[in-house]
């Protein structure tokens, strides 16, 4: 059921502390943690703790997360002292999704200005 935690997602284990991470920020709704696999200095995700597929499914079942990962997001760049910075919501496989629990990537630390559209 969406918002249940699922037992094969790596982001559940990784909310239930069942797998390590770097977390960076933890509210009552949310965590910020680390990217495993760096992109830029600062590569953050950000994730509700409850379990939907992507971003835009988050923000039809529960809206009020959905602002609190923005806001988060805003909160870990200010935390790492960086003005710049990306958000990226990849969605669907063909997009490069490849953990299906929505998050957002948090990039910056370098100047990120090659465009993508
Ligand atoms: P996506 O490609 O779905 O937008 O992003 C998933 C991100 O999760 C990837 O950038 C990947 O490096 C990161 N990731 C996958 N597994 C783990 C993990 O176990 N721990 C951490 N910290 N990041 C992970
Ligand atoms: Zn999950």
């Amino acid at each position: 059921m969406a918002g249940e935690p699922q037992p094969d997602c790596v982001f559940c284990k990784i909310v239930a502390g069942e797998i390590p991470a770097t977390v960076v920020r933890k509210t009552e709704r949310t965590l910020a943690f680390r990217d495993i696999a760096p992109k830029a200095p600062v590569h953050v995700l950000v994730i509700p703790h409850v379990h939907h597929p992507d971003a835009a499914a988050l923000a039809v079942a529960e809206p009020e997360i959905a602002a609190e990962l923005l806001a988060e997001a805003g909160a870990v760049a200010r935390d790492e002292g960086i003005e710049d910075y990306r958000l990226i919501f990849n969605t669907g496989a063909g997009a490069g999704q490849t953990v299906f629990h929505a998050h957002v990537h948090v990039l910056g630390g370098k100047p990120m200005t090659e465009r993508m559209v």
